[in-house]
């Protein structure tokens, strides 16, 4: 078991400072002297910046694996530093900001865990650390690590909002559309007839998208829309953006195909010109119950007492992009409900049981 009291005040701590996307500075000061006296060697991150933090504690003599654990640094915007409260067993913020239990509670449970072995002086294989920045505006920062700066075969990212136990095996690929809708400008009252009106041709591609769950392990999305000046004028452009998520390349490539198709010939006879970008954002992962890093967080689990839930996920984590990049990695449930939003809230109890489970990972088989 980790110091409940310690993890606690370690949480509180990571919430109440203030670190969104691409301003973790703060997040990186508190972090680096805490890996240093725990006797980590920092591979990468500097008090002076907001980047990724990579650092490593070495084995004890009778172990030769290497094992990584992630969270990430970043949160969502706020507007305002976090004022955490505790009532009955339950964290919240004060009602009007997030938590920031995502991901903070990944980044306690990893301090906590990595505290406690070495205070117990525990046996342990190489343990890779790797605190990302702006996961929050597209994995950014686990895109940008460094491979040559990792050994380990396997990662546990600790961020899902599913209980502690649960085990994200599987995850989609992920790709953005952007469309920009060009027609003609022309005076609304005294010469429509010359205009091509961009808001009229985006609607009818529009109306031909299909859109929602296409199926059970495929999405689609229109998500933001903008356009024109005045009403006085016919609208000469229009810009939408939409995505798509699968499990599955070949039917994700097929959504987006689709998408794609009917947004043209849909703008197009209306007289409208379409110009489309599509960008792909992460690919999908898909991992076997006898995966080495299923098996290791099952045990870890099953050693805390728990029956381990693998399950799949419709969001994308920095799992998504070890995976891609050659390094087999899971997502691990936090209890952190609610994410993203001034109701997000953490049990005391869940806290306590990740750590648990974070410590059983570093000290596992
Ligand atoms: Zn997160």
């Amino acid at each position: 078991m980790v110091n409940y009291a310690r993890m606690l005040s370690t949480f509180l701590d990571l919430v109440k400072i203030k670190a969104e996307s691409g301003a973790e500075q703060p997040v990186v000061q508190y972090i680096l002297p805490r890996l240093r006296r725990l006797g980590l060697v920092i591979r990468q991150g500097s008090e002076e910046r907001a980047e990724n933090i990579v650092a490593v504690l070495p084995p004890t003599h009778d172990r030769n694996r290497c094992i990584a654990l992630s969270a990430h640094m970043d949160t969502v915007f706020l507007s305002k530093p976090v004022v955490p409260r505790i009532r009955e067993g339950v964290i919240t913020s004060s009602g009007d900001t997030i938590l920031g239990a995502d991901d903070r509670a990944g980044i306690a449970a990893i301090l906590e865990g990595l505290e406690t072995l070495t205070e117990k002086r525990i046996p342990h294989h190489c343990i890779e650390i790797i605190f990302t920045v702006k996961e929050e505006t597209g994995l950014e920062g686990a895109k940008k690590l460094d491979l040559n700066q990792l050994q380990a075969s396997m990662a546990f990212i600790i961020d899902n909002g599913a209980d502690p136990g649960h085990i994200v095996v599987q995850a989609p690929s992920h790709v953005k559309i952007k469309w920009e809708i060009s027609g003609r400008a022309a005076h609304a009252g005294a010469s429509p007839e010359n205009g091509v009106n961009a808001i009229l041709a985006a609607a009818e591609g529009l109306r031909q998208i299909k859109s929602g769950r296409i199926d059970h392990e495929t999405t689609a999305n229109i998500g933001m829309i903008h356009g024109g000046g005045a009403t006085n004028i016919v609208c000469d452009s229009v810009i939408v953006e939409g995505e798509a998520r699968s499990n599955c390349e070949k039917k994700l490539e097929d959504t987006v195909s689709a998408m794609v198709e009917a947004m043209e010939k849909g703008s197009e006879s209306l007289g409208a010109k379409v110009k489309t970008r599509v960008q792909k954002s992460y690919r999908s992962f898909t991992l076997t119950e006898m995966a080495p890093s299923v098996q290791w967080a099952s045990s870890a689990v099953r050693r805390c007492g728990l029956i381990p839930v693998l399950i799949s996920t419709g969001g994308g984590s920095d799992a998504n992009i070890l995976n891609e990049k050659g390094i087999e990695a899971v997502t691990l449930g936090t209890g952190a409900k609610n994410a993203h939003t001034s109701e997000e809230y953490i049990l005391e109890r869940d806290l306590y049981t990740l750590g648990d489970i974070v410590y059983a990972i570093m000290n596992g088989a």
